[in-house]
């Protein structure tokens, strides 16, 4: 059988591939980016352009393509086993994983529930919360029980990650099938859904999240926020304190506070973990996406000893948490993770974030001058910039005029893979982004919104 050829791939992607978060119809019609190879911060397509990866592989690529370390551990891993089970059975490099994570999680995580995505860490710990309230409270307790989650929140697909999310557009159609799950508003100051400016403003200070489990009268086993950055909601950000009040507002009404680091772990907002630049340590800790590099899918839930201690018991109780995936920490993926976590351990990458995000902010300066942007929102390498038809109004462009899609295909021409949220477009190089990548990265963001929208 002779390889396919490019034009055979692209008629099989066309003919057989179902693209996630995409219209077929409009996807059919455009001219699809098939990449065939990537090195450093590059992709590199099937007519050989190299195109700067501005998302970061949707926001997991940490370090770059083939880095020797990554690549080589893979590789030696691949030497010994490709996958085996961890139901009733371990290898070295998931425990050495888990090792390593409770060493550089906040102090007190100390058990690592692995899986494979974000969505599935996220499900790992919204069971946990809901089997620790019924083994802590009893039955009746538990049949009452209640998430509490933020407007505008992204936790993942599956359909318990989906019952905490609040991006209409990605959940609404979904709702009668999710589970119900207690909403209370995100911060997100440019569109207050209370009209107040941030000093002033309850959300920001956190009185409406404690009104809502005020409400809910002890019903609520756990409260799940991403910190510092509601990402798929186009880089909403959490006010400095709001997640110290938060937890205070769980510790008081007997909630468990999960934290979804999913998007912002691993260095991406200039901590190791976001929640650490703030000081809280939550009940449970999803990360996913960065923890290979963006190599392959491991994600892990990090659990307090207190939570874990409160499965253990005979085998006849039935205590333990009936809950795992066939892939759960597979071994070339905690390969992957471990070369991730030695590359970051000496902390000059995470160090450098701050330094890189200062570069792209005053390379951005001139974009949030245009006439059509309406907020540029930016936290460490992770950043949104909001287009508006009118900043004075702040109306938005009628969703079928695709503006932020046709400002990320102009980009292309100029060398740059961007992915739009809606009208917002997502900025989240990987960490290893030069300086001049990232002002010509902005320059480039500048040129496309002019020829797309005038000056
Ligand atoms: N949580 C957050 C905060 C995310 O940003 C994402 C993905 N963008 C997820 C969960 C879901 O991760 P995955 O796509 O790996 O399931």
């Amino acid at each position: 059988m002779s390889p396919p050829s490019p034009g055979d791939i692209r008629r099989w992607d066309l003919e057989h591939v179902w693209h996630p978060f995409t219209q077929m119809a409009e996807y059919a019609a455009a001219d699809p980016l098939v990449v065939v190879a990537a090195a450093g911060n590059y992709l590199i397509d099937d007519r050989g352009r190299r195109l700067f990866d501005g998302t970061s592989a949707l926001w997991c690529n940490l370090l770059g393509h083939q880095v020797p370390e990554i690549d080589a551990a893979v590789r030696d891993q691949l030497g010994r086993v490709a996958h085996s089970t961890l139901l009733g059975a371990t290898h070295p490099p998931v425990a050495e994983l888990a090792r390593r994570l409770v060493e550089v999680a906040p102090p007190g995580l100390d058990h690592v529930f692995f899986s494979d995505n974000g969505a599935t860490a996220v499900e790992a710990a919204l069971k946990i919360a809901f089997q620790y309230r019924l083994l802590t409270q009893g039955r009746e307790a538990a049949e009452k029980a209640a998430y509490l989650s933020l407007g505008n929140a992204y936790h993942g697909d599956t359909l318990g990650a989906a019952a905490v999310g609040g991006v209409e557009l990605f959940h609404e159609i979904f709702r009668p099938i999710l589970l119900p799950a207690l909403k209370t508003p995100s911060p997100y100051c440019y569109r207050c859904p209370l009209g107040r400016t941030p000093p002033d403003c309850p959300i920001d200070r956190g009185e409406e999240l404690e009104q809502a489990l005020e409400r809910a009268e002890g019903r609520v086993c756990a409260v799940i926020i991403e910190p510092a950055v509601q990402a798929a909601a186009g880089m909403v950000l959490l006010p400095s304190g709001f997640l110290a009040k938060a937890a205070e507002a769980c510790r008081k009404h007997g909630a468990l506070l999960i934290l979804d680091e999913v998007a912002t772990g691993f260095g991406r907002t200039g901590s190791l973990f976001a929640c650490q630049k703030e000081g809280v340590t939550p009940d449970l800790l999803c990360v996913a996406k960065g923890l290979t590099g963006g190599y392959l899918p491991v994600a892990a839930t990090l659990a307090t000893d207190a939570i874990y201690r409160t499965f253990l018991g005979r085998y006849e109780e039935y205590r333990h948490f009936f809950h795992g995936h066939t892939y759960t920490g597979n071994p070339l993926g905690c390969a992957a993770a471990l070369a991730t976590l030695r590359l970051l351990a000496d902390g000059s990458i995470v160090a450098a974030v701050e330094r890189k995000a200062r570069v792209l902010r005053d390379a951005l300066a001139p974009v949030a001058l245009h006439k059509n942007v309406g907020e540029i929102r930016q936290r460490g390498l992770m950043c949104g910039v909001e287009l508006v038809a009118d900043r004075g109004t702040k109306s938005c462009f009628p969703p079928g005029d695709r503006v932020g899609y046709g400002i990320c295909l102009a980009l292309r021409e100029r060398g740059i893979f961007l992915r739009p949220l809606g009208d917002v477009i997502v900025v989240m190089p990987p960490l290893s982004a030069t300086e001049e990548e990232l002002r010509h990265l902005a320059a480039a963001l500048h040129a496309a919104l002019e020829e797309k929208l005038g000056g």
